[in-house]
């Protein structure tokens, strides 16, 4: 199966993702997470998108889908995937639906989270990670349960993103209007789209997306 998690920055994509890979056994690729490994690593890809990130701009067309191509080749995939953040213009839909193709795959399922622009910055502007394992953490709607020490490993060490302040989640969310939310339409015309209600809590999103995919396996 190959699923697509759409929404704004902050929408929960990653949050959701982690738990349908650990429910539905599928590996999950975030292009967000695979370019913050390569800046880190200092890689050319890093070098090229680092200063896109940091202004809230999209990183080219032509490197997430270098990274994608390759990354989708790997035995793991094998069985299906989810991308969280990928595709988010309609070139990199297009070129992902060509490079399914030629393996005799498709797009099976594309999950919008619609979720409001003032709770959007409201989330990132909370948003933390353990910096040990990279579980994600909201300072308001999702801390751990032991003040201070991640759930998933006990490290007690955490980050924040850099491009989570106010002013990059301006641009952010601009560029998501202006060229990722073209998918909509785009995906809709291919009968795979499915909205589900970002708004609510976490738990019942999970259950909303569970709904969503359990109708598509039946
Ligand atoms: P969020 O979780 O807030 O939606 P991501 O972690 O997915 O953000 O992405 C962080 C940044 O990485 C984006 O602002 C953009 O610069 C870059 N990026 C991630 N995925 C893509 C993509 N598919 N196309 C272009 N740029 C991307
Ligand atoms: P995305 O990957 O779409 O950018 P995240 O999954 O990182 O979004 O979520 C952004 C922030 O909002 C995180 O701090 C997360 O804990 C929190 N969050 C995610 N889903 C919800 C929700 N349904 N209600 C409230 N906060 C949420
Ligand atoms: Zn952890």
């Amino acid at each position: 199966m190959i699923i697509v998690l759409l929404g704004p920055p902050g929408a929960g994509k990653g949050t959701q993702a982690s738990r349908i890979m650990q429910t539905h056994g599928l590996v999950q690729l975030s292009t967000g997470d695979m370019l913050r490994a390569a800046v880190s690593a200092g890689t050319e890809v890093g070098l090229k998108a680092k200063e896109f990130m940091a202004a809230g701009k999209l990183v080219t067309d032509e490197i997430v889908i270098g990274i994608i191509a390759d990354r989708i080749e790997e035995d793991d995939c094998k069985s299906g995937f989810l991308l969280d953040g990928f595709p988010r213009t309609v070139a990199q839909a297009e070129t992902l639906n060509k490079l399914l193709n030629d393996k005799n795959l498709t797009v099976d399922i594309v999950v919008e989270m619609k979720v409001d622009d003032e709770s959007l910055v409201d989330r990132i502007a909370g948003r933390y990670t353990c910096a040990q394992c990279n579980k994600g953490y909201h300072d308001t709607y999702l801390k751990p349960q032991v003040a201070d020490v991640c759930d998933g490993c006990g490290s007690a060490n955490f980050t924040r993103r850099s491009d989570d302040n106010r002013e990059t989640v301006i641009s952010r969310l601009a560029t998501y209007h202006t060229q990722t939310a073209p998918l909509l339409p785009f995906y809709k015309a291919q009968g795979v789209l499915r909205t589900i209600d970002g708004m609510a809590d976490i738990d019942d999103v999970t259950v909303q997306i569970n709904d969503v995919l359990s109708k598509l396996s039946a």
